[in-house]
């Protein structure tokens, strides 16, 4: 889905724990070059390389790659991306650590996946073994502004990790919240407890995005919502979850 010229939602299909999934890494189009917003599900390089080209873009051609987290689902394909073109990856000083292999991604720990249904723990436990790993060559920082598409300017938001960000584009009035809030049956919705660590944290940081008054909102877990964001997000922060 085309937002604009320059923001792109992807459309990202594909298998993850035992079941199929769609996610929403964001490409934004610049003509310094363009910046992509996580990766999707682990192992499918392919997909993702059909997506950008679909969009005109080659994997070589990417300037820049943010994470927003940590997670499997959307370091997927990083280091692919890392292999295949020059682009800067960037992430948060807090989840980078994991993202560049030195710890165990939180939601990988043994302890974690302990709670898991027994499919889903084997497809996690699987990928324990061997996490996507690639080196942060940036971090970011809260309020930080990337010259790309008119202004892009870091929130950081932690709460579903101690390192998640969320990307405002100030030109569009677009909010890119990553995990930090989802789309579930065409609604807006507050982050999903069971996949978040600090619920408390990421309510206040709920509560940071809608002081920002965006007219659009994509999370990576249902989507577009808009126009009309800025009230309904209101409404969940002042619901408090
Ligand atoms: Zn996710």
């Amino acid at each position: 889905m085309r937002l604009s010229d320059a923001v792109h939602v992807l459309e990202f299909e594909g298998p993850f724990r035992g079941t199929r999934v769609t996610v929403h890494p964001v490409l934004l189009v610049d003509p310094q070059g363009p910046l992509l917003v996580d990766t999707g599900l682990p192992g499918q390089g392919d997909t993702l390389r059909r997506l950008l080209a679909q969009k005109g873009v080659e994997l070589a051609q990417l300037r820049w790659l943010v994470l927003t987290h940590q997670d499997l689902d959307h370091i997927g394909n990083a280091p692919e991306v890392a292999r295949g073109s020059p682009a800067e990856v960037c992430a948060h000083a807090q989840d980078a650590p994991y993202i560049e292999g030195q710890r165990t991604p939180l939601k990988l720990a043994p302890e974690r996946l302990a709670t898991l249904a027994p499919e889903a723990r084997a497809f996690f436990e699987e990928w324990a073994e061997h996490p996507p790993r690639v080196r942060v060559a940036r971090r970011l920082e809260d309020g930080q502004r990337l010259p790309v598409a008119g202004g892009v300017r870091v929130v950081y938001t932690p709460g579903h990790t101690p390192g998640h960000l969320s990307l405002y584009l100030e030109a569009h009035r677009v909010l890119i919240a990553g995990d930090a809030l989802v789309v579930a049956d065409g609604q807006l919705r507050g982050p999903r407890p069971e996949v978040t660590l600090d619920m408390e944290e990421a309510m206040r940081s709920v509560a940071k995005l809608a002081e920002l008054e965006p007219e659009f909102v994509v999370c990576y877990h249902g989507g577009l919502f808009g126009p009309g964001a800025a009230a309904r997000l209101r409404e969940i922060a002042s619901a408090g979850a």
